[in-house]
């Protein structure tokens, strides 16, 4: 492992009027916690608050039909769509900043990745930046969704829209979270391979953004408190305080319930994620 360097920040009107672009992060150098809180500042604007880039992600959304989920346009390509979903997400929630990092990919799923709606595999090579300092790797995640047996045009793609938004994030802290041994093993580990407070407060933000009426009107379920039962059942995670639990939207109650279903369905490989 590398000696640990100093978390790079950079001033909210310096990410609000980066060129799309232009490269705005650092790989491996961002503190998991200050990512993720500039995931939610960015997501909370509205109106004339929003960024150029966001407006025009916006903009495109509305007078674009790829966008529409409904029965008629069901004559295009699922990966067309999902492809054109990715980059509008990218754009309004990660700076766009994911575009030449992320591939994401539509497969059946294969044996026990029945139960499996996506995960995020993370470049394994990673690790040759670090072996040879001049050998300057592009950290790379690959985003793979399995293919739902949901007939429905609009459940499937609401399906697929909140698989991929829930991997967007692990794969944003994943490239751009600090890697060194402390952070990443401790508090970061939280964020890059769970689903603890850097991932919840994003994923929360995002659902909000996505679901308000003045941004894309679409509900989805990013299955927050699912994927936080499995880490505090599996992972052996310890139980977020009542307060952090009420401002997810959850409590105490519903979290050990749903980790008692976990348990007993042994559904481990049923939520999504990258684990
Ligand atoms: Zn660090
Ligand atoms: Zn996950």
């Amino acid at each position: 492992m590398v000696n640990h360097q100093t978390h790079k920040r950079i001033h909210e009107a310096t990410m609000a009027h980066n060129p799309i672009n232009e490269p705005l992060f650092t790989q491996s150098r961002h503190n998991s916690t200050w990512l993720s809180e500039k995931i939610v500042s960015f997501a909370q604007r509205r109106g004339d608050k929003l960024t150029h880039i966001q407006q025009k992600a916006l903009i495109w959304f509305r007078t674009e039909s790829i966008f529409n989920l409904g029965p008629a346009d069901e004559h295009r390509k699922d990966e067309d769509v999902m492809g054109a979903y990715k980059t509008l997400f990218d754009r309004l929630f990660f700076f766009g900043s994911l575009r030449p990092h992320v591939k994401c990919v539509m497969q059946k799923p294969k044996g026990a990745e029945e139960h499996l709606m996506g995960r995020t595999d993370q470049d394994k090579s990673y690790q040759l930046k670090w072996s040879y300092p001049f050998h300057e790797k592009r950290m790379e995640a690959c985003i793979t969704l399995f293919r739902t047996k949901t007939k429905n045009r609009p459940e499937r793609f609401k399906e697929y829209l909140a698989t991929m938004l829930h991997e967007m994030i692990h794969a944003f802290l994943d490239i751009w979270g600090c890697r060194s041994e402390g952070c990443y093993n401790v508090w970061q580990r939280q964020g890059v391979k769970g689903h603890g407070h850097a991932w919840q407060d994003a994923a929360l933000a995002i659902e909000l953004a996505v679901a308000d009426k003045s941004m894309l009107g679409i509900d989805l379920d990013l299955g927050r408190q699912k994927s936080l039962a499995v880490d505090i059942v599996y992972e052996r995670r310890s139980v977020p305080e009542e307060e952090e639990l009420r401002r997810w939207g959850m409590n105490q109650g519903e979290v050990d319930k749903i980790g008692k279903i976990v348990k007993d369905q042994h559904i481990i490989t049923q939520v999504m994620g990258s684990r």
